[in-house]
């Protein structure tokens, strides 16, 4: 009998050389697809088992009914946010899994970078010596010692950024819709309300899912009550922050340094080599003319430990699946309101 395959989307080299690696420790295959999971290309899972989905792949409602039409029954994310899945349209037609914890050290380590890359503007100065130009003019940095960095969301990667940071000697105030006060009490963490990270950080680091409440959580008012010169940080989601309102802030001064791993419209260009076209998003075109400001095309999970951790991780949630067992990464409609998994049986 034929193995099951599982449609692999929008494969990268890099994917293709993780999964691969481990492939042979599992009773399927893997169909690696280049297009983007959408209504339009889910024929191409046709008579596969499930779909395993990157953070820029459509997981709507039309594409769960075209999966379905292929016999698909299960999406497999390779990733921890779900925000690009319709969970209410899947629940019932389509188990979805994810990828809870990776590797947080990959993620707040980056966020760390951003942080240092910014304040040292290591990114200017790399260039500016290859140059020839041995000047320190514009370089300027502060010590991070001391200061005060805003942490939204102390989930797992939020957590790991505040020991980095604590690690440099900053004084670390949190916010966080469910804030863990055992944790406060052990760390030192002070949980306080957004006007007040807003008012007092220097460094404003966000690590809070994207969902119908954190959807432009910073905008024009949130940077109106920010200090002036404030660094800001996203590894989250693009959607986070009001792309627009942030350039506002960066025009006014307002903000001092934008450091972004993700961006709202990033569907269409990040993992993409775009270098011989013009960019057509104004917006985006726009934030690559501040100097006070580094984009990273959302690479903040990319290291090997990470990749390692996805591949064996996406791959046991497609065996529990076939194996008809409880899956403990499903992440559904009704179990975001919490209430069978602790049972550990599948909701549906
Ligand atoms: P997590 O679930 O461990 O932590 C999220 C935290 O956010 C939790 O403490 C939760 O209580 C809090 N939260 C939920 N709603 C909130 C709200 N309205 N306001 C404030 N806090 C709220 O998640 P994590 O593993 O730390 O990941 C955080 C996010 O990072 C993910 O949702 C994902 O979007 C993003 N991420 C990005 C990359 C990347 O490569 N750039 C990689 C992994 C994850």
């Amino acid at each position: 009998m034929s193995k099951p395959v599982i449609a692999f989307y929008d494969t990268r080299s890099y994917d293709r050389e993780f999964f691969s690696a481990i492939l042979k420790d599992y009773p399927f295959d893997i169909r690696f697809l280049s297009v983007h999971l959408s209504a339009d290309t889910a024929g191409m899972a046709k008579d596969c088992v499930a779909a395993c989905v990157f953070v820029n792949d459509t997981v709507d409602s039309e594409t769960i009914a075209a999966l379905r039409e292929s016999k698909v029954g299960l999406v497999a994310m390779r990733c921890a946010g779900y925000n690009n899945v319709d969970l209410k349209a899947a629940y019932g037609a389509m188990h979805v899994v994810r990828v809870p914890a990776y590797s947080p050290y990959a993620v707040a380590e980056h966020a760390a970078a951003l942080v240092l890359t910014l304040n040292r503007k290591t990114h200017r100065a790399y260039n500016r010596v290859r140059d020839g130009n041995f000047t320190l003019d514009g370089l300027l940095g502060y010590d991070l010692h001391g200061r005060t960095a805003g942490i939204i969301g102390t989930g797992r990667i939020g957590r790991c950024l505040v020991n980095i940071l604590k690690g440099f000697g900053m004084k670390i105030l949190a916010y966080d819709a469910f804030p863990d006060q055992t944790y406060a009490a052990e760390t030192g963490v002070s949980y306080v309300d957004l006007p007040t990270i807003y008012r007092e950080a220097q460094i404003i680091s966000l690590h809070c899912p994207l969902t119908p409440q954190t959807r432009h959580l910073v905008n024009d008012q949130a940077f109106e009550q920010m200090r002036d010169g404030v660094m800001l940080i996203n590894t989250g989601r693009g959607e986070l922050l009001d792309t627009r309102a942030l350039i506002r802030a960066l025009k006014s001064g307002r903000v001092g340094a934008a450091g972004l791993d993700v961006y709202e419209e990033e569907g269409e260009y990040f993992f993409e080599d775009l270098s011989s076209k013009v960019v057509a998003d104004d917006v985006l075109a726009r934030l690559l003319t501040f100097p006070n400001v580094i984009i990273t095309a959302h690479q903040a999970f990319f290291t090997r430990d990470a990749m390692e951790s996805i591949a064996r991780t996406t791959l046991d949630n497609i065996q529990d699946y076939l194996r008809g067992g409880f899956l403990p990464n499903e992440i559904c409609y009704r179990c975001e309101k919490n209430c069978v998994k602790k049972n550990k049986q599948r909701c549906f």
